[in-house]
């Protein structure tokens, strides 16, 4: 893993993927650079980790310092051997993805599909509405709920009458980054719900729009001054047939399929070197 500067969420994320892959009996190993690092520093860093045989697989800590420049992480990630690519963002495994070949595939909506799996809600012929269309989260996702047979919409900050377009979905997906912005009246009773968002609430009005009084979210926000809630509004698990849970849902997967992609791009490098 790679961590430049001292982003306080970004620590916080790493220190919980360390430990989670260190408990799995992975090795995992943290290279820090400044957050006065150049961009050279960066991409050099990433070449001698692509060149270090002991290392299966790379992540790159996104955001990188502002110093880096604007189109820095577009190219540290390109910079990474797609073999090594864990976190499934180099063009090379993107395309792959779209079309249906073996890839490293982004660990979020890899983890969304898992739980979609594991709960066995069934995709073939549904209507999936993913709303967001992000490179890491709205695009892959929806592209791995057609390769199971889904019929996906896409949506997206200029999408007419979002609220009726996801009323029309068998599966939700919701990554957007607004806290509590999908409600009941975005839900056809029974679909399933997916929210992949993570946003920390510190405004009181928010705080009671979203968790009804003497609620045990109202009583960690008045001891902390803080309270974590996904895209969804939790009252969405009322009309919901499936929901995930925020924190809890989503985001246990994701930590979960970077160790998947650690394992899969190890058997892929191995095959590499049996193939040359
Ligand atoms: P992002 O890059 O900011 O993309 C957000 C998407 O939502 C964009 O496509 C945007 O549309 C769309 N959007 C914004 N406002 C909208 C609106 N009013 N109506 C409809 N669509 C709207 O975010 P991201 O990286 O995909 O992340 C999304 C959320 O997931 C965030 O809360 C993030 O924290 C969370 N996340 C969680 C995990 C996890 O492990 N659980 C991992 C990654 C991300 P436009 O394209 O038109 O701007």
């Amino acid at each position: 893993m790679v961590l430049a500067g001292h982003n306080p969420a970004s620590e916080v994320y790493v220190r919980n993927k360390l430990k989670t892959v260190a408990e799995s009996g992975c090795r995992a190993e943290l290279f820090r650079l400044e957050a006065t690092a150049a961009l050279a520093d960066a991409l050099a860093l990433v070449r001698r980790l692509n060149a270090d045989d002991s290392i299966d697989g790379i992540l790159v800590q996104s955001p990188l310092p502002p110093g880096m420049g604007a189109d820095a992480e577009q190219q540290v990630f390109d910079a990474i051997d797609p073999l090594k690519d864990v976190d499934g963002f180099h063009p090379i495994n993107v395309g792959l993805l779209v079309q249906k070949r073996q890839s490293l595939v982004a660990c979020t909506p890899l983890g969304c599909m898992e739980l979609l799996e594991r709960e066995e809600i069934a995709l073939r012929g549904k209507h999936a509405v993913v709303i967001g269309r992000s490179d890491i989260v709205g695009k892959p996702m929806a592209l791995l709920l057609l390769h199971r047979d889904a019929t996906v919409t896409v949506c997206h900050s200029r999408t007419a009458d979002l609220p009726a377009v996801a009323r029309t979905a068998d599966v939700l997906v919701a990554a957007i980054g607004r806290a509590a912005f999908v409600t009941r009246d975005y839900v056809k009773p029974g679909a399933t719900v997916i929210d992949v968002g993570i946003n920390t609430l510190t405004d009181r009005a928010e705080v009671e729009r979203c968790f009804p009084e003497g609620s045990r979210k109202r009583a960690q926000f008045a001891e902390k001054g803080s309270v974590l809630v996904g895209d969804v509004h939790p009252d969405v698990e009322e009309v919901a047939g499936a929901f995930t849970p925020v924190p809890g849902g989503v985001g246990p997967l994701t930590i979960a399929m970077v160790l998947r992609n650690t394992v899969t791009a190890a058997e892929l490098r191995k095959d590499r070197g049996r193939a040359v």
